[in-house]
């Protein structure tokens, strides 16, 4: 076979030459046919064969590729990688592989070889090699752009979808920002498999969403909306959504893709903006003074209610107008315009007061006296971007301070006429004397004393006490302290004077107002009066000294006197004729009386003294008043009085002076058959008494006492009256000491009577004595 493949004998065990040549034609024909390039290589690497596709390709001749070992042709590969290649496709029978080879002007060609091995005639490859250059550029532009798609959605801040058109929003495809964005991995949302999209939307939001997409799709508009969903950790969060339907050729929907990001951020400064806004709105609407605002150029912005009352502007029609053409203002004296500050504010960039003496001409010519100030409306960045004008309307403020003047005024006077002496003290020293102080300080004129320290006014002794009194000062008005200090005048000379002290404000700084009052004359009387009582309480002591003494020494003789006239009226010194018996009854009677009193006298100065106490002893009442009773019954039945008990004790032991109970109400006894008429009556009554007390009394039809005299009755030797002390024989003194019995308890006494109708007397006790006490 002779053709420029002659080398190759592809089957040397052919029968016929005619078939050699027939085969060798068909082989020819299909190699030169294929679009790829031909190679036939034998086992050891040497091109035997090519096709004028593949030198086309490489821009070899055949015979270059023919004379060319495989490793000069071959990029990839070296000798031994190429001979280990054609061992590997021996072994398999075929291989499939990319490779570059150099083409003849030194570039590269991408390949994708496939070989085959053959072993009739020469063993060998059959290599048919594809340029896949396009192949290779299309697959790499196409991972460029993969790449890029991937790097830009994970960049975005925000979930990319592709989803199918059904209540569930079905994901088919969302980016990795849906984790950020929903806290649900990609799996989970993608064909609903943990959650559909629809169920981390906001219950309150699904329909909505449904329905404006169901109305953006007919359209074939863009879908755009701002809702809630609710994450993987339950947080709420606000997103917006851009989106698009995807439509076949009918105009089917059969996908929405689009783009969801979380705008919970902007949303939240929104909603605080929006507040802050309100806030804004809200103060300056409340503000009890007029606020005007304005923009960098001056033109009015915003005004309240009371800057639109005093202007009479309303914010509307008076919005983005030169503030100047609102707000006009003249100056009172000289009724000349003056300039509204806020020119200076928005240059200076500082607060700027208003002139005194102004008058807004509001816009029906009326004239208010106004008081404002302008302020600078700062931005972040330092700059002025307009001015806040504060106005008030003075009229009111001034007729205040009219007033305020006037009331001054009227103060001053007073404390000018006052009586009292009146000053002011500031950081100690005389801020204000009225006439009085200066009077009293022995001042002709103010001039002596303002500004003259206030302590050099006070003796040495009073000094501390005035000291801390003032110190002591914590600005309540309402104490008041009283004390009394000595005052040096200015010759030296001193006074005692009653001192209050009140903190105020003087001329603006804390101040004491200091009140005064000489009592000199009231301190006399006063020292005047406690030596008289010194001098009485020194004299009564004596005078009950020397009774308990003379009682002593008068009772010795009388009971000579009582004793030896008993024996003469008994006979038993002889028979007495009867003016002898008359003459030494008189004797034996005053004789007695004048013991009664005597032992009254001891018993009262004993009392005073301090020296009776009380033997207390736990003991039946009744059996107490059953004693006193049959003591008295004698007496009693002589005047035919009868003496009715009237007793109700649920509770008839006592602890108290047992002897002293019965004294008290023997008294009591004896004086009620003293001062009733023969065939009266007398009660005597106990009850109990719910705090603790028992309450005795001892009531009669007797000729009773005056009105008067119920007071006087306890004190020490009254009686009743002249005439009765003949009448009834009696030392004045029974109810003093009972009285003191009774209070000795703890008790009280009191008496109710009626001249001609009688008297009742009460006394109570405690069931329970405390006598360590008294
Ligand atoms: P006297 O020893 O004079 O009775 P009292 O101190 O017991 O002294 O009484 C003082 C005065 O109280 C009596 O002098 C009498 O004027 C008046 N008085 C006391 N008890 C009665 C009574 N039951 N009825 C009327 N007057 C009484």
């Amino acid at each position: 076979m002779e053709n420029e493949t002659g080398r190759i004998r592809m089957d040397s065990s052919s029968d016929t030459d005619e078939d050699d040549v027939g085969l060798a034609q068909r082989y020819k024909t299909i190699v030169e046919l294929t679009v790829d390039g031909f190679w036939y290589i034998d086992e050891y690497g040497n091109i035997l064969d090519v096709n004028t596709r593949y030198c086309s390709m490489t821009g070899y001749s055949y015979n270059e590729v023919i004379s060319s070992p495989i490793w000069d042709i071959e990029a990839d590969m070296n000798r031994s990688q190429v001979i280990y290649q054609i061992d590997r496709t021996k072994k398999l029978g075929k291989a499939l592989f990319e490779t570059h080879h150099f083409k003849k002007d030194g570039s590269l060609i991408d390949l994708e070889v496939s070989a085959t091995y053959i072993d009739y005639g020469t063993p060998g490859l059959l290599c048919f090699l594809r340029d896949i250059t396009d192949r290779k550029e299309l697959e790499q532009k196409l991972q460029e752009s993969e790449r890029s798609k991937t790097v830009l959605l994970s960049n975005l801040h925000g979930m990319a979808y592709r989803c199918d058109y059904d209540r569930d929003w079905t994901m088919r495809f969302v980016s990795e920002g849906c984790y950020e964005l929903t806290g649900y991995q990609t799996e989970d949302l993608l064909g609903n498999r943990l959650i559909s999209f629809n169920d981390i939307i906001e219950p309150g939001y699904r329909d909505k969403i449904w329905n404006k997409w169901a109305e953006v799709l007919s359209r074939k508009e863009t879908f755009q909306a701002e809702y809630r969903i609710l994450t993987a950790s339950g947080e709420v969060k606000w997103v917006w959504e851009q989106g698009k339907g995807i439509f076949d050729d009918k105009g089917n929907v059969i996908a929405l893709e689009g783009f969801i990001t979380d705008v919970t951020r902007q949303k939240t400064i929104e909603e605080e903006l929006r507040e802050s806004e309100r806030l804004f709105r809200t103060t300056l609407y409340s503000i009890g003074d007029a606020v005007i605002t304005t923009d960098i150029h001056g033109n009015l912005k915003q005004m309240n209610l009371i800057a639109e009352e005093l202007t009479g502007w309303g914010e509307k029609e008076a919005s983005g107008k030169q503030l100047e053409d609102i707000l006009v203002i003249i100056n009172e004296n000289t009724r000349e315009p003056v300039d509204i500050p806020i020119r200076e504010v928005l240059r200076v960039g500082e607060v700027v007061g208003l002139a005194n003496h102004i008058l807004l001409i509001s816009r029906n010519g009326m004239e208010i006296p106004v008081a404002d100030s302008a302020s600078p409306i700062i931005n972040e960045d330092d700059e002025v971007i307009g001015v806040v004008l504060v106005f008030r309307d003075q009229t009111e403020e001034r007729a205040a301070r009219e007033a305020i003047a006037e009331s001054e005024a009227r103060f001053r006077l007073l404390v000018e006429s006052a009586p009292e002496a009146i000053f002011v003290q500031t950081d100690w020293r005389f801020a204000y004397l009225n006439p009085k102080t200066l009077k009293l300080l022995g001042a002709a004129s103010p001039a002596q004393l303002l500004g003259k320290n206030v302590i050099d006014h006070f003796d040495t002794r009073s000094q501390d006490t005035v000291k801390e009194l003032i110190h002591g000062l914590k600005g309540d008005k309402q104490d008041v302290h009283l004390v009394e200090e000595t005052f040096i005048r200015l010759d030296g000379s001193s006074f005692v004077a009653e001192v209050a002290v009140v903190p105020i404000n003087y001329g603006g700084a804390d101040s004491v107002l200091v009140f005064f009052r000489d009592i000199t004359e009231r301190k006399e009387a006063e020292e005047a009066i406690i030596k008289a009582k010194m001098a009485s309480d020194i004299a009564n002591r004596s005078k009950s000294e020397f009774l308990a003494n003379t009682s002593h020494e008068l009772r010795t003789p009388l009971s000579s006197i009582i004793g030896f006239s008993d024996l003469l009226i008994e006979g038993t010194m002889g028979e007495l004729n009867e003016k002898q018996k008359r003459y030494v009854t008189t004797i034996n009677k005053s004789g007695n009386l004048l013991l009664n009193l005597i032992n009254n006298i001891l018993d009262l100065s004993q009392i005073e003294f301090g020296e009776m106490d009380l033997e207390c002893v736990k003991f039946d009442i009744v059996d107490a008043i059953n004693d006193v009773h049959s003591m008295i019954s004698i007496l009693s039945s002589r005047k035919n009085i009868s003496i009715d008990m009237d007793i109700d004790l649920p509770q008839r032991m006592v602890v108290a002076d047992n002897e002293k109970i019965k004294e008290i109400l023997y008294n009591l006894l004896d004086n009620a058959l003293k001062f009733t008429p023969d065939g009266g009556r007398i009660t005597i009554r106990a009850i109990q008494k719910d705090t603790g007390f028992i309450q005795l009394s001892v009531s009669d039809t007797g000729i009773g006492i005056p009105k008067d005299d119920i007071n006087k009755i306890f004190e020490p030797f009254y009686q009743s009256d002249g005439s009765t002390t003949r009448r009834y024989s009696g030392t004045g003194l029974g109810l003093t000491i009972i009285k003191k019995f009774v209070k000795m308890h703890g008790g009280n006494i009191w008496v109710k009577s009626e001249p001609g109708k009688g008297s009742a007397f009460f006394f109570t006790i405690p069931v329970l004595t405390d006598c360590t006490e008294r």
